[in-house]
């Protein structure tokens, strides 16, 4: 049986409650405890899939083939434990179940209600797999008080009595303002946050207080006082200059010799924290700078590409260099050409994405890198960006494009893309069996979802990045390279270098005439870790090193 802690949020929205938890779970893995993470949103989407980017921020994507929350992210690069379909959970997610229960006749006839059917789903969600580690930590997203939050808040509630004692504990997250005019902080906010959440019957044990100055004792006691919860519970959370840095200043600061007090587990064993020592020695004492351009379409919202921005920087690290990004919006090249823009750039990377929008500009942008030698990543959209380009500018296929701008060509009355070289895939091979899809499907159902593996040329590029020719990565997209064009690829110099071990699928696409241009189906970002940089971004970082010495 795990212990459970639950991790809340009040006053304000985007204090980090994701990063804590992610924080705590790799404090109590330092301390030799096995930990999952969880997240429960309480919007009504059935999952992240279909929202925007821009609003939401990037879905993250887990090896069983989930569209997940952003934050899962977290969780994965700070413990390195591989998130799964049943770590994420929306309130749309258990109305369907609890509605379709409802019309299989499962309810017997039964009033269906929040409490308890409601209720009972997200609690049955809660202990999926709970024996298989020591603690299970549960976001609940959102704050305290959010209407849509009740029936997790409630369910949580109830979780903590249907337990033994000692089983269960709660984290609550707040904010402390500074008031410039008074020179103080004001807990107020805080105190109100506890009321609400005591007035729904939960307790917090311990209280993360985010605050842009040090917290003085007097304020830490009377918070203390006031939400009743013990001082040494009340645990202040700065500023940081990097979230890497997160793991050591929450343990400075006893977050998670709190926690294991608040379950009455002692002595607790020491952490081990070189890990982290070493990737914020890393951070901290780079030997250099490159700079990288993103050239995409979410460029406002640094949020909508997470998992790529950490991943550069993970390369950073790997290199001992800080990854400096700049995010061009591809529009920019469509008329203009991208070398004012582009040069001075140590590597191009153009990242996942979807629709035509911008498409032209991210085929002039792999060219110029092409053509100046500039080190290319190419990732999903980024990747048959590149195959389009060498198509149409090697290949001799001038009317090369993907069928993914059929969709607005046929809304504009233009003919579709005459040589689609990335085209929709009806049907692929999967573990086992074969999977079948149609463009009409629901827009949740027609993509290849998840983690699938593929199989690398011996002597290329990615073979030796990896140190493998047999990989697994995930994936997220509905377009595919056709492999009916290997052959105008390749005598335009763009190997296959990574296959579906059926041989339909091409995974990745490299150049041996340039010094480091490699583009991948997948994306990668979602797998690298701090302390596992992923070998694709240490590769592209390592040719951005020797780029940053030509230059
Ligand atoms: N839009 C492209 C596709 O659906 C690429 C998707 C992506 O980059 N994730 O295939």
């Amino acid at each position: 049986m795990a212990r459970f802690i639950f991790i809340t949020g009040g006053v304000v929205s985007s204090l980090g409650k994701g990063l804590t938890s992610a924080a705590l779970g790799a404090l109590l893995q330092a301390r030799g405890y096995t930990v999952r993470l969880r997240k429960l949103d309480p919007y009504l989407n059935v999952d992240p899939g279909t929202m925007s980017p821009f609003e939401h921020g990037e879905v993250f994507v887990t090896d069983d083939g989930a569209e997940t929350d952003l934050d899962l992210g977290h969780y994965e690069r700070f413990t390195g434990v591989a998130a799964r379909r049943t770590d994420s959970v929306s309130s749309g997610r258990i109305y369907s179940t609890v509605l379709d229960k409802e019309r299989k006749g499962k309810y017997l006839g039964r009033t269906i209600q929040v409490i308890p059917h409601v209720t009972d789903e997200i609690k049955d969600f809660i202990q999926i797999g709970e024996d298989e580690v020591d603690f299970m930590l549960c976001e609940i997203g959102g704050t305290v008080g959010d209407i849509e939050g009740l029936p997790f808040f409630e369910a949580i509630r109830q979780f903590q009595n249907d337990r033994p004692r000692g089983q269960v504990i709660f984290i609550h997250l707040t904010l402390l303002p500074y008031l410039q005019a008074s020179g103080e902080l004001k807990t107020k906010p805080t105190q109100h946050s506890v009321k609400e959440l005591r007035s729904i019957g939960i307790q917090p044990d311990i209280l993360v207080c985010r605050s842009e100055h040090e917290i003085p004792e007097r304020e830490r006691e009377k918070i203390a006082r006031f939400c009743n919860v013990r001082p040494e519970a009340v645990i202040p959370a700065l500023d940081l200059p990097s979230i890497y840095s997160a793991p050591l200043a929450f343990h400075g600061v006893g977050l998670d010799a709190q926690t294991l007090d608040a379950f009455g587990v002692g002595p607790a064993p020491a952490p081990r924290l070189a890990v982290w020592d070493d990737i914020v020695d890393r951070i901290e004492n780079p030997d250099g700078e490159v700079r990288i351009a993103v050239v995409g379409k979410y460029t406002e919202l640094e949020d909508a590409y997470k998992s790529l921005s950490e991943a550069l920087t993970h390369g950073g690290l790997a290199n001992r260099v800080s990854v400096k990004m700049e995010w061009l919006s591809a529009q920019i090249f469509e008329e203009e050409d991208p070398s004012p823009h582009l040069e001075g750039y140590h590597g191009i990377l153009i990242p996942g994405g979807f629709g035509e929008r911008g498409a032209e500009g991210k085929i002039n942008a792999v060219r110029w890198a092409r053509e100046r030698k500039v080190p290319f990543f190419g990732i999903c959209l980024g990747m048959q960006m590149a195959v389009i380009e060498s198509a149409r500018h090697l290949g001799g296929l001038d009317g090369a494009g993907s069928e993914e701008w059929n969709e607005e060509r046929v809304k504009r009355r233009l003919d579709p893309v005459e040589e689609p070289v990335i085209f929709f895939m009806p049907e692929w091979v999967e573990g086992e069996g074969t999977v079948a899809r149609s463009a009409d499907d629901d827009k949740g159902a027609t993509m290849r979802l998840g983690a699938f593996e593929a199989v690398l040329s011996a002597d290329s590029t990615v073979a030796e990045a990896y140190g493998a020719t047999r990989i697994s990565e995930r994936h997220r997209h509905r377009y595919e390279v056709n492999i009916k064009y290997r052959e105008h690829l390749e005598r335009a110099g763009l190997s296959i270098s990574g296959l579906s071990p059926d041989g339909e699928l091409p995974e990745i696409v490299e150049r041996s005439d340039h010094p480091w241009f490699v583009g991948v189906q997948f994306h990668p970002e979602l797998k690298s870790k701090p302390f596992a940089p992923h070998p694709l971004f240490v590769g592209f970082i390592r040719a951005a090193v020797t780029q940053s010495r030509l230059v």
